[in-house]
């Protein structure tokens, strides 16, 4: 029997692979300029740490949560998203103590256990960032903004944040009973899901990714708003936060639907949304403030604000635009023949320690190696000639346009940076 990977994950074979290491570079990039360090914690966690602060009732809890008990009986769950990982290494190692704002960001795989579909996957991949330790709204205006200049980087234009306040979970227990007495009427008609939703959690219906209960909603009009639930703090602080998007430039609309899906957040949510990706998959990603989060899991009531990014989706989001990605075009390919295939050995290993190099594993015929190297992409090929070897040169072609010349093999490293030199000036002016 052959196998498969599991259902929901994938490969990311050479070829794609590319796409996806330039748009981390990119994304670490702009997280180090935004004075981003970042924190790398494990991909299982004890499974309470999850059920406490995404919500008993929360899908994630509730039926994604890839759970499992080591050979000892520990309950442990691969983890479904970063931010409560992020908070308990905050708390364990006291960073509170260190300094009193960290700047925090994170990438790797996440787990749920889902229906698998496009821009679904049970393993998938978040990039995150928090700021811990303050309730400034200057916080929430910078993680949208480094959150969208992610986007920027990655070519996205013309980008709008939908964003709301979810006010505290007082303010939120009194939407609650006004969203009940809304969502009456088509109660029969909602998936059994959100029937459950309405009793356990009437918001988490508004986050409901079927198809269906999203027509019911937009039927059913004049959904009661949470901005007019919320308390006068939490309604300070929205203005701020808004006065502070417009400062820095970053385009939103108000979405008086948007709650997220876990419990922890309080005041800010927002996420930004691709319609190519289909109903129920659209958010690219998304974050706000927790403020409860940190003294939920027994730290001292510290306030804390994040994103994350659903980087799978944006990879099917770039794949499709076919966004080029800058392709490579530093590499070497040494070329030898049957004397100086010993020399070209110690030749490679030795270029290799500043440039990239390959060469022909098989040692195959002068013609063969000169055809792989054509095929490989490589810039510039190294020709090891046996009379010009013996002389103490190798000839040095450039496979872009064709021509040749002899350098001594002393010069060699400094011959192949001045030609790497002129082609990058080159590509800068083009
Ligand atoms: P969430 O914390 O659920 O809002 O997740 C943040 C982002 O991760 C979402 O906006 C999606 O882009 C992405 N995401 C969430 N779940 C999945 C999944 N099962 N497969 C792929 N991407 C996902």
């Amino acid at each position: 029997m052959t196998h498969q990977a599991p259902r929901g994950t994938r490969d990311v074979l050479p070829g794609e692979i590319e796409r996806w290491q330039w748009a981390e570079q990119q994304a670490r990039v702009v997280l180090d300029r935004y004075g981003f360090g970042e924190i790398r914690t494990p991909l299982f966690e004890d499974f309470e740490l999850f059920a406490r602060t995404s919500g008993e009732s929360s899908d994630v809890v509730q039926k994604e949560m890839y759970r499992f008990q080591d050979r000892k009986g520990r309950d442990l769950a691969l983890r479904p998203e970063g931010t409560a990982p992020v908070a308990r290494a905050y708390i364990e190692h006291g960073m509170a103590g260190e300094s009193r704002i960290h700047r925090l960001w994170y990438m790797g795989p996440m787990f749920r256990y889902g229906r698998p579909q496009k821009g679904r996957y049970r393993q998938f991949h978040h990039i995150g960032g928090e700021i811990i330790g303050t309730a400034a709204a200057a916080a929430d205006v910078e993680i949208i903004a480094l959150f969208v200049d992610i986007f920027v980087a990655w070519g996205f234009e013309n980008l709008k944040i939908a964003i709301n306040s979810v006010g505290t979970p007082e303010t939120r227990r009194g939407y609650a009973e006004r969203l009940r007495s809304w969502l009456a009427p088509v109660h029969d008609r909602l998936s059994a899901d959100s029937q459950n939703r309405l009793l356990a959690n009437p918001l988490r219906v508004l986050d409901s990714k079927d198809p269906a209960d999203l027509r019911l909603l937009s039927e059913l009009g004049d959904m009661p708003r949470l901005l007019d639930c919320v308390d006068s703090a939490s309604l300070a602080h929205w203005d701020l936060v808004l006065a502070g998007l417009a400062a820095v430039g970053v385009d939103y609309e108000i979405d008086h639907g948007l709650v997220r899906g876990l419990d922890y957040y309080t005041r800010t949510a927002f996420e930004l949304h691709d319609p190519s990706l289909g109903p129920g998959q659209s958010a690219l990603g998304g974050g706000g403030r927790y403020d409860g989060l940190i003294a939920s899991l027994g730290g001292s009531s510290t306030p804390g604000v994040g994103f994350s990014i659903g980087f799978d989706r944006v990879m099917l989001v770039l794949a499709e635009r076919g966004t080029a990605i800058p392709s490579r075009s530093d590499s070497i390919y040494v070329v030898s023949m049957n004397a100086t295939h010993d020399a070209a050995l110690a030749l490679v290993r030795e270029l290799r320690r500043d440039f990239r190099v390959l060469f022909d594993l098989e040692a195959r015929s002068f013609g063969a190696q000169m055809k792989a190297a054509g095929k490989s992409g490589a810039r510039l090929a190294v020709l090891l000639g046996e009379d010009e070897w013996e002389r103490g040169a190798v000839a040095l072609k450039d496979l872009t346009d064709g021509t040749q010349d002899t350098v001594p093999r002393i010069g060699l490293k400094e011959a192949l940076r001045v030609r790497f030199a002129r082609q990058g000036e080159e590509s800068r002016t083009l």
